[in-house]
């Protein structure tokens, strides 16, 4: 649905997960349920033709201000906020119960345990990276970069290796290595000539220098350090591929042999990065972006031994922040979080502690979330609206105008294939091999991150796995995987106001509905239509076809580039292309399951709105949202959603539906004259 989803951007977030104190018991208690549609979130004041979004949204907007310790604030953040509160209740039972050494429950309530014990990660200093620092400043020439590197698997520095299905034969995973190596979010940051990215340039610099100084640099050096940094990591970002270069499956393919990667980059010696990373076997791999690896190779043969040194102490600093004592947590926090994204504090401990635990054992903390928060009932809900947003896109395909019956039938075939995972996996994942212990804090991380990583590259070379999930049940979030054509909706979504049985049918299709549509579409914009029903990267759409297909998603990026974001920053039509594809259609689904699901019953209006008008609120409010200036920047740069509020108003400007629900006049705001439409 995402909001943030598709995956990917978000992992970004991980950067400044940081540190810092809260000690005091847990006694919040549970917010009442707010229902999906909320006539106090509306602003009845605003002509709903003229901007329909302050309508729904405006009281929300008033009475919802963003907390210090959030860069934003919506309806999603507020149901992540009290499924954090439900998940710290479960962890403290959990951390007192006295579970046998090795079960889920013992597992979740240790690491919570320990991770909570704040005064012994302040204790332990910078101790956890000595043993890597070593290995750092031991090294006697360019050739050690590949095994030091190997050693900090996790914390991609120069690049990312990892396993992937192959975008050619979907049911093998293979391996993969892909762009990364930076410390601002995106490559477009070293390089965007506007006063407030030089700014943040500069600030970005200022803080390595300051990470330089907290591990025991003198002054002068660390300054001198931070700009051999940015010298290395702008070259990294030269050979990057750009975030919309990246939205085309075909440009992050390129399958070769080990050889011809040695070939692309001679400086790197990668038979001996396989081996010390564990994977000695790795004969073939998707190299992502081989102008990266030509890049990385022409920057390893520029710089010296010291500044290639100076560059991997700061990425293992960078990577393991949040388990350094609070100074680090404290500068971290001060770009990150705050120059960065606007918050103004850290979160409490307790809620990173939270977040810790789903992200290294979301599958066990997930079974309690699920027995607590999703009810089969609830399953069984959720799953009947799938199928009947389902139903609503088989009508949608067949009525096409524009699509010749080939293509129609290709495209129903991978409709029909799409797998359905609702509120958490069939199968958990199994712990067994990981060890958590209540007094030993980092060690808990240090083992998680390795028992993950080898999770991953256990799978090279095997089939898929297609039951596996990539988010964790409490995640209030979706996703739409292409490789697997497999729509993904954790129970932490399907969850009020967002969704809710028990509500009038309209605003609930509307909301939930607009979602599971949303990621639907996914299977059917810019991106996803180029895979089969199988996960497979292949043409399966006539050139005639594929023709007309492009001149509408042409009108998206036309409609959608002419919002402002921020300041004078216009939103990039062509990055936010697949999203708004998405969000257009999936209402349009949403409405049409909708219609069908009440046909022949006698709706009649409530709370002063018809059915129609509830539908639309409904889905409106799913976007509230209050967003500081920062993260408003941070997003038009690198988040492929549009600023919610064109993702409502842009997707009710195109549909008839919602002029005819409102009455709006031909020339009203809302009412766009060359609507787009393209499912
Ligand atoms: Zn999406």
């Amino acid at each position: 649905m995402n909001r943030l989803p598709c995956a990917g951007v978000w992992a970004f977030a991980a950067l400044f997960f940081i540190a810092g104190f809260e000690l005091r018991a847990s006694a919040q208690t549970l917010p009442a349920h707010q229902p999906v549609l909320d006539l106090h979130s509306m602003d009845p004041g605003v002509d709903p033709c003229a901007d329909f979004y302050a309508y729904s949204c405006g009281g929300w907007i008033k009475n919802n201000p963003i907390p210090p310790d959030q860069s934003r604030w919506d309806v999603y953040s507020k149901m992540e906020d009290a499924n954090k509160i439900l998940l710290r209740q479960i962890l403290e039972q959990a951390s007192q119960a006295k579970a046998p050494d090795g079960s889920v429950t013992q597992k979740i309530g240790d690491y919570y345990a320990a991770c909570m014990n704040e005064s012994a990660t302040d204790a332990a200093g910078v101790t956890p990276l000595e043993p890597s620092l070593h290995s750092i400043e031991q090294m006697q020439s360019k050739d050690d970069i590949a095994p030091v590197i190997a050693a900090m698997v996790f914390d991609s520095a120069l690049f990312d290796y990892n396993s992937d299905q192959d975008f050619k034969d979907s049911s093998q995973e293979i391996a993969e290595v892909d762009q990364s190596g930076l410390g601002l979010p995106d490559r477009d940051y070293y390089f965007n000539s506007d006063a407030k990215s030089a700014e943040l340039r500069n600030q970005y610099i200022a803080h390595v220098q300051k990470m330089f100084e907290l591990l025991g640099d003198k002054s002068e050096a660390a300054s001198a350090e931070a700009q051999t940094v940015m010298r290395i990591e702008t070259a990294l970002a030269k050979g990057s591929q750009t975030l919309v270069e990246r939205r085309d499956p075909n440009n992050v393919y390129h399958k070769m042999t080990i050889e011809q990667l040695q070939a692309l980059s001679p400086s790197f010696a990668w038979k001996m990065y396989f081996a010390k990373a564990g994977t000695p076997d790795v004969q073939s791999l998707n190299v992502v972006n081989p102008e990266f690896f030509k890049a990385m190779d022409a920057e390893i043969k520029a710089e010296d031994l010291p500044a290639w040194k100076t560059y991997l102490r700061w990425h293992l600093v960078k990577a393991n922040t949040n388990y350094l004592p609070s100074s680090f947590v404290n500068e971290s926090f001060d770009f990150y979080g705050r120059k960065l994204q606007g918050a103004q504090q850290l979160e409490p401990r307790w809620k990173r502690c939270v977040e810790q635990v789903d992200d290294n054992l979301g599958e066990a903390l997930g079974q309690a979330y699920a027995e607590h928060a999703f009810s089969p009932a609830a399953k069984q809900s959720a799953v009947q609206m799938v199928h009947q947003i389902e139903d609503a896109m088989q009508r949608d395909i067949e009525s096409l105008s524009w699509m010749s019956d080939v293509t129609k039938k290709q495209a129903l075939i991978k409709l029909y294939a799409v797998a359905n995972k609702i509120g958490y996996p069939d199968k958990w994942r199994d712990y067994s091999a990981l060890t958590i212990e209540r007094d030993d804090g980092l060690g808990n991380v240090f083992r998680s991150r390795d028992f993950e990583f080898r999770r991953q590259l256990n799978k090279i070379g095997k089939p898929v796995d297609r039951g596996e999930w990539t988010m964790t049940p409490p995640t209030v979030n979706a996703y739409y995987n292409g490789q697997m054509n497999d729509i993904n909706f954790p129970a932490g979504i399907l969850q009020p106001p967002a969704f809710d049985p028990t509500s009038d049918a309209a605003p609930n299709y509307g909301d939930t509905g607009s979602t599971i549509g949303h990621e639907l579409t996914h299977g059917f914009d810019d991106e996803g239509r180029q895979f089969d029903g199988q996960g497979n990267l292949r043409e399966w759409w006539t050139p005639a076809d594929e023709k007309q297909f492009k001149e509408r998603t042409a009108c998206v990026v036309n409609q959608y580039s002419q919002y402002t974001a921020v300041d004078n920053l216009k939103v990039n039509g062509e990055l936010t292309l697949g999203e708004n594809v998405a969000d257009i259609g999936g209402v349009i689904l949403a409405y049409v399951a909708w219609q069908q699901d009440v046909k022949g019953k006698n709706l009649q209006p409530m709370e002063g709105l018809t059915p129609e008008q509830r539908f639309f609120v409904g889905y409106a409010q799913s976007w509230c949202a209050n967003m500081r200036d920062e993260s408003k920047r941070m997003r038009v740069t690198i988040d492929p959603h549009a600023p919610e509020k064109y993702r409502a108003n842009g997707v009710v400007s195109d549909m008839p539906e919602f002029q005819q629900a409102f009455h709006c006049k031909v020339d009203a705001p809302m009412v766009r004259k060359n609507a787009c439409r393209v499912w």
